[in-house]
């Protein structure tokens, strides 16, 4: 059974419920985590509080980092037994629970080193006069969480916040509490002090609620679903709350005549599959010229076939999606694709070997998606990439365009002028050109336009984001 984490103890929710936590693998319950309500939110509230008064203001910039990168160290040390947890809870493969790990540690050393270099500026003013600015935290931060990358988000949002001098409270997604949980146990054993990290688990619609119309709560991180940034920025809204929302995508991978194909079908392919296709930046729509379209998907089709998907534990391609409603909800994109007739062009395989109750989805590629469809135009979170052609250059720009998103943007082309005209043209937060992803990168800021939300995470741009700016001017004469 698994507890909350406030003020670096492990306490049951006043609620006396819970909610069962389910392997993905094979759809058993294997725990339990606190359903919890909104008395828990506040005490939480209340200890972030309690530590940034007493103890988390007092840290200089340098102990704040000494300690962050401690916590890093900590979790590198504790790599495989965080990957082992994240992979029961998620049904992730081996090597993406692991990575999850390392990027975990990754960011809490990239924002250890952080902490005393963000600092404000001297502006040049009237004569008479010294104007300063300060960057100083918000306060307490709320940090809403989604259930497909739980380290990783923790890693960058809570980074950051702790980083810029905040204390946060964590609500994780029902899902994916237990690696955090885990987490904050690990912050205590290197030195944090009480408050400064809080984790309340339990339903959106309750915790997350609560925790997003909290008045103690000064900055609110939310990632997750378009639909439910809109509760929180409707919530956040009535007391003019600041919000960041890393919201969903349905990113386009371009890829003209000149590409190299060779360098590019690897990256297609792990852009969808990764993580199940359940990643907010998958590449889900691939655009490409009229040209090599055909000998493009013969190629693409012939790799979907070879993909396999299985338990989190055998490591495969894919493991399963997060739980049942999931597998029904791109179940259901999938029927209406069928019953459009849209055609597949290659599609891998479920092994035989995989448990009956799991929540497998074979990846798929789909041809001729017209961008009027609701396979073109919304977010399936499964591995279902959709194809089609463009003529030239503008048609491509429109058709990375066309959706209500603009997360991010793979280019693949050899063209110099035209890796530029498309990375201006395309509306997105990131482009890649020649390349997707760029490995992660926990150095580069991160976040959406239009639907996929506003402001920034990761990088050090995140910590203006985390801090208010203060301008303080002195008339010396
Ligand atoms: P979700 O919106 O259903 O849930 C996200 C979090 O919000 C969970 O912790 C959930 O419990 C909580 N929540 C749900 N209802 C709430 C409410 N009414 N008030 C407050 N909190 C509430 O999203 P999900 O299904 O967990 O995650 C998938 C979504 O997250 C996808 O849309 C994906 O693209 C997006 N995502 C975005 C990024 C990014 O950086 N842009 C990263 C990962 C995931």
């Amino acid at each position: 059974m698994q507890l909350n984490y406030i003020a670096n103890r492990a306490c049951p929710s006043g609620s006396g419920q819970t909610i069962a936590v389910v392997d993905p693998s094979d759809g058993q319950i294997f725990d339990h985590i606190q359903r919890s309500n909104a008395q828990d939110i506040d005490a939480a509230v209340r200890a972030a509080h309690a530590a940034l008064d007493s103890t988390w203001r007092k840290f200089s910039a340098a102990e704040r980092g000494r300690l962050m990168m401690r916590l890093s160290l900590k979790i590198g040390e504790r790599t495989e037994e965080l990957r082992e947890i994240e992979q029961r809870d998620c049904g992730k493969p081996v090597r993406q629970a692991r990575a999850d790990a390392l990027a975990l540690a990754r960011y809490f050393e990239f924002y250890a080193g952080a902490c005393d270099k963000l600092h404000g500026d001297t502006i040049p003013y009237l004569d008479g006069y010294s104007v300063l600015t300060w960057r100083e935290p918000h306060g307490v931060t709320g940090h809403i969480i989604p259930w497909n990358y739980p380290m990783q988000i923790f890693g960058r949002s809570v980074g950051g916040a702790l980083a810029a001098g905040n204390t946060c409270v964590v609500k994780p997604a029902e899902d994916a509490c237990l690696s955090l949980l885990r987490v904050a146990e690990l912050a205590t054993e290197v030195g944090f002090p009480p408050g400064v990290i809080n984790i309340v688990t339990g339903y959106g619609h309750e915790v997350g609620d609560a925790l997003a119309r909290h008045p103690g709560i000064d900055h609110i991180s939310f990632t997750g679903s378009p639909g439910v940034g809109t509760l929180i920025q409707q919530a956040a809204a009535l007391r003019h709350c600041p919000v960041t929302l890393e919201l969903g995508g349905k990113s386009p991978q371009v890829v003209f005549a000149d590409a190299d194909l060779d360098a590019a079908v690897p990256a297609i392919l792990n852009a969808i599959v990764q993580n199940a296709g359940q990643t907010c930046s998958a590449g889900a729509r691939l655009l490409v010229e009229q040209a090599i379209y055909e000998p493009l998907l013969a190629r693409l089709g012939a790799e979907f076939a070879k993909l396999r998907v299985g338990p989190a534990a055998m490591d495969l391609d894919l493991g399963p999606l997060i739980r049942r409603s999931q597998q029904q909800r791109v179940a259901g994109f999938l029927a209406d694709a069928r019953a459009a007739g849209l055609m597949v062009v290659g599609e891998g395989k479920v092994v035989d070997t995989a448990p009956e109750g799991g929540f497998y989805q074979a990846p798929l590629l789909l041809r001729d998606v017209p961008v009027g469809h609701r396979l073109a135009q919304e977010e399936v979170f499964g591995p279902v990439l959709c194809a089609l052609p463009f003529a030239d250059e503008a048609q491509a720009v429109a058709l990375a365009n066309a959706t209500d998103f603009g997360l991010v943007a793979g280019v693949w082309t050899r063209d110099g002028a035209r890796q530029f005209r498309l990375a201006k043209r395309i509306r997105s937060g990131q482009v890649f050109i020649n390349n997707y992803g760029a490995g992660g990168g926990v150095e580069l800021p991160f976040g959406g336009v239009k639907s996929s939300g506003y402001g920034r995470e990761k990088g050090f741009e995140a910590l203006h984001g985390f801090t208010t700016l203060k301008t303080v001017a002195i008339r010396h004469g």
